[in-house]
């Protein structure tokens, strides 16, 4: 019987079948697919999201190697969890993870819940991972709706409606689901988003290499460039930032970013936006006054770091800079804690890619005493 949210043109089960038949000669031999592990699947499955494939390779091993299980990630302190992030951005799924696994030990003696219900009230756990884990960890006949099967159903069913509405993700789901072969959840989802990943990628699909190409309403329709339909891209916004490496007796200052918001609990090099009308310069001098309550000399420009992280494209001048009085102690206006550090110690302590880069700068370069 089809799911009452599954659309009318569906395929028959013979879509399944040849999928799956496709799968077992494809299939890549990815980490994350040599376990059943429900804590493996869970850190893959949050590591995908909206990050490729062989980015979270390496992350994954060092993960498990770091966390092997729920116990040794929620003991964990979160400067260390966040630090076997650094780099793969999106940090509230480390948090989130993190505070998941606390709830885990603290009100489920240690085990993950076994049902896409329990899953679901996990912090940072949503629809998304909730399938993944019950259909590859527990093989319940759950679907598992990602962008890629977003993707491939848009096309199949040659959908008009953009993918992000709720009535084209309730038919997608409706549909993935209805297709599950029974028993073989893991395989099909798995299967779903490899088709999306391998065949029917977002540019050039391969629909004569398409193991279901004979279900595919875009390819009889012509419609396959125009499938899915997307909603109107969010416009990138141009952000210029200064930020100051204040050194003291060859230490160097550096805060904590706040617990809430964006890269919460980073560490960063003091700074902020310029203002309308402000020179990086005036900026790095407003910033530290008004967030730390010190007064700086503002130094040599050291470098212009170009980089950009969810819609944001940021320019960010960093200089050297030394506290005009140095017995001054900074305020905590924006930050959650302080430290002055020897330059060997920045390098066990998570920050941002941009602050990263400037490390390693500073490290080959050297740092004044
Ligand atoms: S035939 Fe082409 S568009 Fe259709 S599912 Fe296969 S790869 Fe995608």
């Amino acid at each position: 019987m089809p799911e009452k949210n599954a659309p009318q043109k569906l395929p028959s089960k013979d879509f399944s079948r040849s999928l799956l038949r496709w799968y077992e000669e494809a299939a890549r031999d990815l980490p994350w697919r040599r376990t059943s592990d429900p804590y493996a699947i869970w850190a893959s499955e949050i590591m995908l999201q909206q990050t490729q494939v062989k980015t979270v390779i390496p992350y994954f091993l060092r993960w498990l190697a770091a966390f092997p299980n729920i116990s040794s990630l929620a003991g964990a302190p979160l400067d260390d969890v966040l630090k076997m992030w650094e780099g793969l951005g999106y940090y509230s799924r480390a948090r989130n993870m993190h505070k998941a696994a606390k709830e885990i030990m603290d009100k489920l003696d240690g085990r993950m819940p076994r049902t896409y219900k329990g899953l679901l009230e996990l912090p940072g756990i949503g629809a998304y991972t909730a399938g993944a884990v019950c259909s590859i960890a527990y093989n319940q006949d759950v679907p598992l709706v990602d962008a890629n099967v977003k993707r491939v159903f848009a096309r199949i069913l040659d959908m008009e409606k953009p993918v992000e509405q709720t009535a084209a993700a309730r038919e997608i789901r409706g549909a993935a689901e209805s297709l599950i072969p029974s028993g073989k959840a893991g395989l099909f989802n798995q299967a779903l988003m490899e088709l999306g990943a391998l065949v029917c990628t977002p540019k050039n699909p391969d629909c004569a290499g398409c193991p279901v190409s004979l279900h595919c309403l875009a390819l009889k329709e012509q419609t396959v460039d125009s499938r899915p339909v997307l909603p109107p891209k969010k416009k990138t916004q141009a952000l210029e930032v200064s930020a100051g490496v204040c050194v003291r007796d060859g230490k160097i200052l550096i805060q904590k970013r706040l617990p809430k918001g964006l890269m919460a609990g980073l560490w960063e090099f003091p700074g902020g936006k310029l203002n309308s009308g402000e020179s990086p310069e005036q900026a790095l001098v407003r910033e530290f006054a008004e967030e730390l309550e010190i007064d700086i000399q503002c130094g040599e420009k050291i470098t212009v770091i170009q980089h950009a992280y969810t819609r944001f494209r940021v320019r960010l001048h960093v200089f050297w800079c030394s506290m005009k009085e140095p017995a001054q102690t900074p305020a905590l206006h924006a930050a959650e804690e302080i430290r002055w550090v020897l330059p060997k110690e920045l390098d066990g302590l998570a920050f941002p890619s941009a602050d990263r880069r400037l490390i390693q700068m500073l490290m080959k370069d050297g740092v004044p005493v």
